[in-house]
Protein backbone atom coordinates (compact mmCIF):
# COMPACT_ATOMS: atom_id res chain seq x y z
CA UNK A 1 0.00 0.00 0.00
CA UNK A 2 1.11 3.43 -0.75
CA UNK A 3 2.02 5.40 2.21
CA UNK A 4 -0.45 8.89 2.72
CA UNK A 5 2.22 11.47 2.31
CA UNK A 6 3.47 9.74 -0.75
CA UNK A 7 0.31 9.86 -2.57
CA UNK A 8 -0.44 13.81 -1.72
CA UNK A 9 3.33 14.31 -2.96
CA UNK A 10 2.27 12.96 -5.93
CA UNK A 11 -0.77 14.79 -6.11
CA UNK A 12 0.95 17.81 -5.53
CA UNK A 13 3.51 17.62 -8.16
CA UNK A 14 0.82 17.77 -10.54
CA UNK A 15 -1.38 20.70 -9.77
CA UNK A 16 0.11 23.98 -10.15
CA UNK A 17 -1.42 27.25 -8.89
CA UNK A 18 -4.27 29.20 -11.76
CA UNK A 19 -2.98 32.09 -13.60
CA UNK A 20 -3.56 34.99 -11.55
CA UNK A 21 -5.97 38.07 -12.86
CA UNK A 22 -7.01 41.29 -12.46
CA UNK A 23 -10.67 41.64 -10.47
CA UNK A 24 -12.71 44.60 -9.68
CA UNK A 25 -12.31 44.55 -5.57
CA UNK A 26 -16.37 44.36 -5.34
CA UNK A 27 -15.27 40.32 -6.21
CA UNK A 28 -11.96 40.16 -5.04
CA UNK A 29 -14.21 39.15 -1.37
CA UNK A 30 -11.66 35.09 -0.15
CA UNK A 31 -9.87 35.30 -3.45
CA UNK A 32 -5.77 35.06 -2.38
CA UNK A 33 -3.53 38.11 -3.70
CA UNK A 34 -1.29 37.32 -6.46
CA UNK A 35 0.72 40.83 -5.70
CA UNK A 36 1.90 42.62 -2.99
CA UNK A 37 -0.22 45.89 -2.39
CA UNK A 38 1.92 48.88 -1.35
CA UNK A 39 0.06 52.61 -0.40
CA UNK A 40 0.87 55.28 -3.22
CA UNK A 41 0.36 57.84 -0.22
CA UNK A 42 1.42 57.73 3.80
CA UNK A 43 -2.00 56.90 5.52
CA UNK A 44 -3.24 58.87 7.33
CA UNK A 45 -2.44 61.14 4.54
CA UNK A 46 -1.99 64.23 6.72
CA UNK A 47 -2.11 65.21 9.98
CA UNK A 48 -6.01 65.38 11.55
CA UNK A 49 -7.88 65.52 14.34
CA UNK A 50 -8.98 62.50 16.38
CA UNK A 51 -11.66 64.02 18.02
CA UNK A 52 -14.37 66.69 17.83
CA UNK A 53 -12.74 69.92 19.70
CA UNK A 54 -10.47 72.52 19.05
CA UNK A 55 -7.14 72.78 17.58
CA UNK A 56 -4.73 75.21 19.74
CA UNK A 57 -1.34 76.44 20.42
CA UNK A 58 -0.67 74.43 23.29
CA UNK A 59 1.33 76.90 24.91
CA UNK A 60 -2.03 79.03 24.97
CA UNK A 61 -3.72 76.76 27.10
CA UNK A 62 -1.23 76.13 29.81
CA UNK A 63 -3.33 78.23 32.35
CA UNK A 64 -6.56 76.78 32.78
CA UNK A 65 -9.52 77.58 33.11
CA UNK A 66 -9.02 79.72 29.95
CA UNK A 67 -11.36 81.60 27.14
CA UNK A 68 -10.11 82.09 23.62
CA UNK A 69 -11.89 83.54 20.79
CA UNK A 70 -12.77 80.74 17.72
CA UNK A 71 -11.80 81.80 14.39
CA UNK A 72 -13.56 79.26 12.49
CA UNK A 73 -14.82 75.77 11.94
CA UNK A 74 -12.54 72.98 10.30
CA UNK A 75 -14.87 70.34 9.23
CA UNK A 76 -13.56 67.05 7.51
CA UNK A 77 -12.58 67.09 3.60
CA UNK A 78 -12.54 71.42 4.72
CA UNK A 79 -8.92 71.66 2.10
CA UNK A 80 -7.80 75.37 2.03
CA UNK A 81 -7.13 75.66 5.43
CA UNK A 82 -6.19 79.25 6.98
CA UNK A 83 -3.19 79.30 10.00
CA UNK A 84 -4.04 79.31 13.48
CA UNK A 85 -3.05 82.78 14.87
CA UNK A 86 -1.22 83.15 18.10
CA UNK A 87 -4.11 83.29 21.16
CA UNK A 88 -6.65 81.85 18.43
CA UNK A 89 -8.42 78.77 18.34
CA UNK A 90 -10.25 76.60 15.47
CA UNK A 91 -13.30 74.26 16.07
CA UNK A 92 -11.83 70.96 14.43
CA UNK A 93 -13.94 68.15 13.86
CA UNK A 94 -12.73 64.09 13.88
CA UNK A 95 -11.28 63.78 10.50
CA UNK A 96 -10.68 67.32 9.72
CA UNK A 97 -6.87 68.37 8.79
CA UNK A 98 -5.07 70.42 11.55
CA UNK A 99 -4.39 73.85 10.64
CA UNK A 100 -0.62 75.07 10.56
CA UNK A 101 0.22 76.44 14.01
CA UNK A 102 -2.15 74.33 16.14
CA UNK A 103 -0.19 71.71 17.77
CA UNK A 104 -2.83 70.06 20.25
CA UNK A 105 -6.49 69.54 20.00
CA UNK A 106 -8.62 70.15 22.92
CA UNK A 107 -11.93 67.37 23.25
CA UNK A 108 -14.84 69.55 23.14
CA UNK A 109 -15.67 67.73 26.62
CA UNK A 110 -12.67 69.71 28.46
CA UNK A 111 -14.86 73.01 27.56
CA UNK A 112 -17.86 74.85 27.60
CA UNK A 113 -19.17 74.07 23.52
CA UNK A 114 -18.17 77.59 22.83
CA UNK A 115 -18.72 78.92 18.65
CA UNK A 116 -17.48 82.39 19.18
CA UNK A 117 -15.12 81.74 22.34
CA UNK A 118 -14.70 78.95 24.09
CA UNK A 119 -13.84 78.03 27.68
CA UNK A 120 -11.18 75.42 27.96
CA UNK A 121 -10.85 73.45 31.86
CA UNK A 122 -8.45 70.99 30.89
CA UNK A 123 -4.92 71.52 29.98
CA UNK A 124 -3.52 69.73 26.50
CA UNK A 125 -0.34 67.58 25.70
CA UNK A 126 1.28 68.95 23.03
CA UNK A 127 0.14 66.53 20.10
CA UNK A 128 -2.82 65.75 21.85
CA UNK A 129 -5.32 64.00 19.73
CA UNK A 130 -3.61 64.80 16.61
CA UNK A 131 -3.60 61.89 14.18
CA UNK A 132 -0.15 62.10 12.01
CA UNK A 133 0.48 61.88 8.51
CA UNK A 134 1.96 58.31 7.82
CA UNK A 135 1.69 56.56 11.50
CA UNK A 136 -0.40 53.45 10.26
CA UNK A 137 0.97 53.19 6.38
CA UNK A 138 4.21 54.50 5.12
CA UNK A 139 4.05 55.66 1.36
CA UNK A 140 5.28 52.69 -0.84
CA UNK A 141 4.87 50.34 2.28
CA UNK A 142 3.68 46.72 1.60
CA UNK A 143 0.10 46.71 3.65
CA UNK A 144 -1.00 43.07 1.97
CA UNK A 145 1.52 40.61 0.58
CA UNK A 146 1.23 38.15 -1.87
CA UNK A 147 -1.01 35.11 -0.81
CA UNK A 148 -2.93 36.88 1.56
CA UNK A 149 -6.42 35.34 1.71
CA UNK A 150 -9.09 38.52 1.11
CA UNK A 151 -11.26 39.10 4.37
CA UNK A 152 -13.30 41.76 5.18
CA UNK A 153 -10.65 43.80 6.68
CA UNK A 154 -8.21 43.28 3.76
CA UNK A 155 -10.86 44.27 1.10
CA UNK A 156 -11.25 47.30 3.40
CA UNK A 157 -7.28 47.85 3.33
CA UNK A 158 -7.06 47.39 -0.54
CA UNK A 159 -10.11 50.02 -0.48
CA UNK A 160 -7.97 52.58 1.90
CA UNK A 161 -4.93 52.53 -0.18
CA UNK A 162 -6.98 53.10 -3.07
CA UNK A 163 -7.30 50.02 -5.37
CA UNK A 164 -10.27 49.33 -7.72
CA UNK A 165 -8.52 46.39 -9.66
CA UNK A 166 -6.83 43.53 -7.68
CA UNK A 167 -4.55 40.82 -8.59
CA UNK A 168 -5.91 37.83 -7.41
CA UNK A 169 -5.57 34.30 -7.80
CA UNK A 170 -9.43 33.15 -8.55
CA UNK A 171 -11.49 30.51 -6.16
CA UNK A 172 -10.40 27.02 -8.30
CA UNK A 173 -14.12 25.98 -9.36
CA UNK A 174 -14.63 22.57 -8.13
CA UNK A 175 -17.51 19.79 -9.43
CA UNK A 176 -19.01 17.51 -7.42
CA UNK A 177 -20.05 14.11 -9.12
CA UNK A 178 -21.45 11.51 -6.95
CA UNK A 179 -22.11 7.71 -8.16
CA UNK A 180 -24.29 4.93 -6.65
CA UNK A 181 -27.59 3.68 -8.08
CA UNK A 182 -28.49 3.26 -3.94
CA UNK A 183 -28.56 6.92 -4.35
CA UNK A 184 -31.46 8.95 -3.80
CA UNK A 185 -31.62 12.94 -3.49
CA UNK A 186 -32.59 13.92 -0.16
CA UNK A 187 -36.27 15.71 -0.14
CA UNK A 188 -37.44 12.82 -1.82
CA UNK A 189 -39.00 9.35 -0.47
CA UNK A 190 -36.34 6.20 0.02
CA UNK A 191 -37.34 3.45 -2.12
CA UNK A 192 -36.18 -0.01 -1.16
CA UNK A 193 -32.41 -0.30 -0.89
CA UNK A 194 -32.16 3.65 -1.16
CA UNK A 195 -30.15 6.22 1.29
CA UNK A 196 -30.30 9.60 1.05
CA UNK A 197 -27.27 11.40 -1.38
CA UNK A 198 -24.63 12.94 0.90
CA UNK A 199 -21.38 13.16 0.06
CA UNK A 200 -21.98 15.87 -2.60
CA UNK A 201 -23.60 18.30 -0.35
CA UNK A 202 -20.65 17.75 2.61
CA UNK A 203 -17.60 17.48 -0.43
CA UNK A 204 -19.06 20.72 -1.79
CA UNK A 205 -19.63 22.38 1.40
CA UNK A 206 -15.92 21.22 2.18
CA UNK A 207 -14.45 22.91 -1.03
CA UNK A 208 -16.33 26.31 -0.14
CA UNK A 209 -14.46 26.18 3.33
CA UNK A 210 -11.40 25.51 1.59
CA UNK A 211 -12.05 28.60 0.16
CA UNK A 212 -12.99 27.28 -3.27
CA UNK A 213 -16.17 27.44 -5.34
CA UNK A 214 -18.32 24.20 -4.73
CA UNK A 215 -20.97 22.81 -7.09
CA UNK A 216 -22.87 20.02 -7.68
CA UNK A 217 -23.16 18.21 -10.02
CA UNK A 218 -25.56 15.67 -8.35
CA UNK A 219 -25.62 11.80 -8.39
CA UNK A 220 -25.21 9.55 -11.56
CA UNK A 221 -26.37 5.39 -11.17
CA UNK A 222 -23.85 3.10 -11.42
CA UNK A 223 -23.31 3.06 -15.65
CA UNK A 224 -20.04 3.49 -16.69
CA UNK A 225 -21.40 4.75 -20.03
CA UNK A 226 -23.49 7.15 -18.16
CA UNK A 227 -20.92 8.52 -15.95
CA UNK A 228 -18.44 9.03 -18.68
CA UNK A 229 -21.30 11.26 -20.49
CA UNK A 230 -21.88 13.53 -17.19
CA UNK A 231 -18.32 13.58 -16.38
CA UNK A 232 -17.69 15.13 -19.94
CA UNK A 233 -20.61 17.64 -19.86
CA UNK A 234 -19.11 19.17 -15.97
CA UNK A 235 -15.55 19.32 -17.36
CA UNK A 236 -16.34 22.24 -19.33
CA UNK A 237 -16.71 24.28 -15.69
CA UNK A 238 -14.46 22.69 -13.90
CA UNK A 239 -11.18 23.61 -12.33
CA UNK A 240 -11.18 20.35 -10.47
CA UNK A 241 -13.38 17.64 -10.36
CA UNK A 242 -13.90 15.01 -7.23
CA UNK A 243 -16.00 11.82 -7.60
CA UNK A 244 -17.49 9.83 -4.57
CA UNK A 245 -17.97 5.83 -4.69
CA UNK A 246 -17.28 3.85 -7.93
CA UNK A 247 -13.67 2.62 -6.86
CA UNK A 248 -13.97 -0.16 -4.66
CA UNK A 249 -13.38 -3.59 -5.40
CA UNK A 250 -16.67 -5.08 -5.96
CA UNK A 251 -19.19 -5.32 -9.07
CA UNK A 252 -20.33 -1.75 -10.29
CA UNK A 253 -17.77 0.77 -9.88
CA UNK A 254 -18.83 2.90 -12.17
CA UNK A 255 -15.66 5.65 -11.74
CA UNK A 256 -12.96 2.42 -11.94
CA UNK A 257 -14.81 0.88 -14.87
CA UNK A 258 -15.07 4.20 -17.02
CA UNK A 259 -11.83 5.61 -16.48
CA UNK A 260 -9.34 2.63 -15.66
CA UNK A 261 -9.08 2.02 -19.59
CA UNK A 262 -8.40 6.10 -20.58
CA UNK A 263 -4.73 5.34 -18.27
CA UNK A 264 -5.23 9.01 -17.12
CA UNK A 265 -6.26 8.29 -13.52
CA UNK A 266 -3.62 6.06 -11.52
CA UNK A 267 -6.74 4.08 -8.90
CA UNK A 268 -4.44 2.98 -5.88
CA UNK A 269 -4.47 1.56 -2.51
CA UNK A 270 -3.56 4.15 0.06
CA UNK A 271 -2.48 3.15 3.41
CA UNK A 272 -5.07 4.29 5.74
CA UNK A 273 -8.16 4.49 7.68
CA UNK A 274 -10.89 5.55 6.94
CA UNK A 275 -10.24 5.93 2.97
CA UNK A 276 -8.22 3.29 1.03
CA UNK A 277 -9.10 3.02 -2.18
CA UNK A 278 -7.88 6.52 -3.76
CA UNK A 279 -7.58 7.62 -7.38
CA UNK A 280 -5.93 10.64 -8.78
CA UNK A 281 -4.99 12.01 -12.17
CA UNK A 282 -5.53 14.69 -14.99
CA UNK A 283 -8.18 14.59 -17.82
CA UNK A 284 -9.52 15.93 -20.54
CA UNK A 285 -7.89 18.28 -22.82
CA UNK A 286 -6.97 20.58 -20.30
CA UNK A 287 -5.69 18.19 -17.90
CA UNK A 288 -8.53 18.81 -15.46
CA UNK A 289 -7.00 16.83 -11.75
CA UNK A 290 -9.51 14.39 -10.75
CA UNK A 291 -9.81 13.13 -7.44
CA UNK A 292 -11.72 9.87 -6.98
CA UNK A 293 -12.74 9.54 -3.17
CA UNK A 294 -14.55 6.55 -1.73
CA UNK A 295 -17.89 6.45 -1.32
CA UNK A 296 -18.34 6.00 2.29
CA UNK A 297 -19.40 9.17 3.32
CA UNK A 298 -16.29 9.33 6.33
CA UNK A 299 -13.93 7.63 4.13
CA UNK A 300 -14.57 10.87 1.36
CA UNK A 301 -14.51 13.30 4.04
CA UNK A 302 -11.41 12.45 5.22
CA UNK A 303 -9.39 11.85 1.93
CA UNK A 304 -10.67 15.30 0.95
CA UNK A 305 -8.87 17.02 4.14
CA UNK A 306 -5.34 15.04 3.22
CA UNK A 307 -5.35 14.90 -0.11
CA UNK A 308 -7.95 17.50 -1.79
CA UNK A 309 -7.70 20.66 -0.21
CA UNK A 310 -3.63 20.42 0.14
CA UNK A 311 -4.08 20.66 -3.70
CA UNK A 312 -7.05 23.12 -3.91
CA UNK A 313 -4.50 25.57 -1.36
CA UNK A 314 -1.64 24.58 -4.05
CA UNK A 315 -3.90 25.99 -6.99
CA UNK A 316 -4.75 29.40 -4.89
CA UNK A 317 -0.96 29.77 -4.20
CA UNK A 318 -1.24 29.08 -0.72
CA UNK A 319 1.50 26.56 0.99
CA UNK A 320 0.09 22.96 0.97
CA UNK A 321 0.71 20.15 3.06
CA UNK A 322 -1.45 17.45 4.82
CA UNK A 323 -3.55 19.00 7.57
CA UNK A 324 -1.56 21.22 10.83
CA UNK A 325 -1.83 19.00 14.07
CA UNK A 326 -1.60 19.20 17.65
CA UNK A 327 -0.55 17.39 20.69
CA UNK A 328 -3.71 15.71 22.96
CA UNK A 329 -3.88 13.32 25.59
CA UNK A 330 -6.47 10.00 24.86
CA UNK A 331 -8.78 9.58 27.81
CA UNK A 332 -9.24 6.71 26.07
CA UNK A 333 -7.18 3.18 24.31
CA UNK A 334 -7.69 3.17 20.69
CA UNK A 335 -7.09 0.64 18.22
CA UNK A 336 -6.02 0.89 15.02
CA UNK A 337 -5.15 -1.65 11.93
CA UNK A 338 -1.29 -2.36 11.34
CA UNK A 339 0.57 -0.41 8.35
CA UNK A 340 -2.15 1.97 7.89
CA UNK A 341 -2.17 5.33 9.65
CA UNK A 342 -5.75 5.90 11.05
CA UNK A 343 -7.81 8.69 11.46
CA UNK A 344 -10.08 8.59 14.32
CA UNK A 345 -13.22 10.54 15.16
CA UNK A 346 -12.80 12.00 17.92
CA UNK A 347 -13.64 15.14 20.57
CA UNK A 348 -11.36 17.52 21.89
CA UNK A 349 -11.47 19.79 24.63
CA UNK A 350 -8.69 21.60 25.51
CA UNK A 351 -5.67 19.01 25.83
CA UNK A 352 -7.83 16.02 26.00
CA UNK A 353 -9.02 14.33 23.41
CA UNK A 354 -11.76 11.41 23.47
CA UNK A 355 -12.90 9.17 20.22
CA UNK A 356 -16.51 9.23 19.89
CA UNK A 357 -18.70 6.27 19.40
CA UNK A 358 -18.77 4.64 15.94
CA UNK A 359 -15.58 4.45 13.99
CA UNK A 360 -17.04 2.54 10.97
CA UNK A 361 -16.60 4.30 7.66
CA UNK A 362 -20.38 4.43 7.45
CA UNK A 363 -21.00 6.30 9.96
CA UNK A 364 -21.61 10.04 9.32
CA UNK A 365 -23.10 10.95 12.62
CA UNK A 366 -20.04 10.57 14.52
CA UNK A 367 -18.40 11.87 12.11
CA UNK A 368 -20.83 15.24 12.65
CA UNK A 369 -20.49 14.90 16.35
CA UNK A 370 -16.81 15.30 16.39
CA UNK A 371 -14.53 17.85 16.36
CA UNK A 372 -11.33 16.17 15.63
CA UNK A 373 -9.60 13.30 13.72
CA UNK A 374 -7.43 11.22 16.35
CA UNK A 375 -4.15 10.62 13.93
CA UNK A 376 -2.58 7.15 14.93
CA UNK A 377 0.52 6.20 12.94
CA UNK A 378 1.04 3.00 10.53
CA UNK A 379 3.15 0.94 13.05
CA UNK A 380 1.06 1.72 16.13
CA UNK A 381 -2.42 -0.95 16.69
CA UNK A 382 -3.26 0.02 20.41
CA UNK A 383 -2.47 3.18 22.54
CA UNK A 384 -3.54 2.70 26.14
CA UNK A 385 -5.28 5.76 27.85
CA UNK A 386 -2.71 8.71 28.99
CA UNK A 387 -0.84 8.79 25.60
CA UNK A 388 0.26 11.53 23.96
CA UNK A 389 -1.74 11.62 20.30
CA UNK A 390 -1.75 13.88 16.93
CA UNK A 391 -4.95 15.80 16.58
CA UNK A 392 -6.37 17.41 13.54
CA UNK A 393 -8.81 20.05 14.84
CA UNK A 394 -12.04 20.25 12.49
P1 LIG B 1 -18.85 2.75 -3.00
O1 LIG B 1 -17.55 3.43 -2.78
O2 LIG B 1 -19.57 3.26 -4.19
O3 LIG B 1 -18.70 1.27 -3.00
O4 LIG B 1 -19.76 3.11 -1.76
C1 LIG B 1 -19.40 2.74 -0.46
C2 LIG B 1 -20.53 3.00 0.50
O5 LIG B 1 -20.76 4.40 0.55
C3 LIG B 1 -21.85 2.37 0.11
O6 LIG B 1 -22.47 1.93 1.29
C4 LIG B 1 -22.61 3.51 -0.51
O7 LIG B 1 -23.99 3.35 -0.41
C5 LIG B 1 -22.11 4.70 0.27
N1 LIG B 1 -22.18 5.90 -0.56
C6 LIG B 1 -21.62 6.03 -1.77
N2 LIG B 1 -21.84 7.24 -2.28
C7 LIG B 1 -22.58 7.91 -1.37
C8 LIG B 1 -23.14 9.22 -1.31
N3 LIG B 1 -22.96 10.09 -2.33
N4 LIG B 1 -23.82 9.59 -0.23
C9 LIG B 1 -23.97 8.71 0.79
N5 LIG B 1 -23.47 7.47 0.81
C10 LIG B 1 -22.79 7.06 -0.25
MG1 LIG C 1 -21.16 2.68 -5.19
Amino acid sequence: MKPVDRHLADILAQVRPLAPLEVDLERALGAVLAEDVTSPVPLPPFDNSAMDGYAVRAQDVVDVPVSLPVTEDVAAGDGALRAIGPGLVARIMTGAPMPAGADAVVPVEWTDGGVQKVTIHHRPELGNAIRRAGEDVRAGQVVLAEGTRIGASQLGILAGVGRRRVRIRPKPRVVVLSTGSELAEPGQPLGPGQIWESNSFMLAAAVREAGAEGFRAGAVTDDPARFLDVLDAQLLRADVVITSGGVSMGAYEPVKEALAPLGRVAFEKVAMQPGMPQGFGLIGEENVPIFTLPGNPVSSYVSFLLFVRPALRRMQGLPAGLPETVQATTTESLRSPAGRRSYLRAVLTGHTVAPVHGQGSHQLAALASANALVVVPEEITELPPGSTVEVIPL
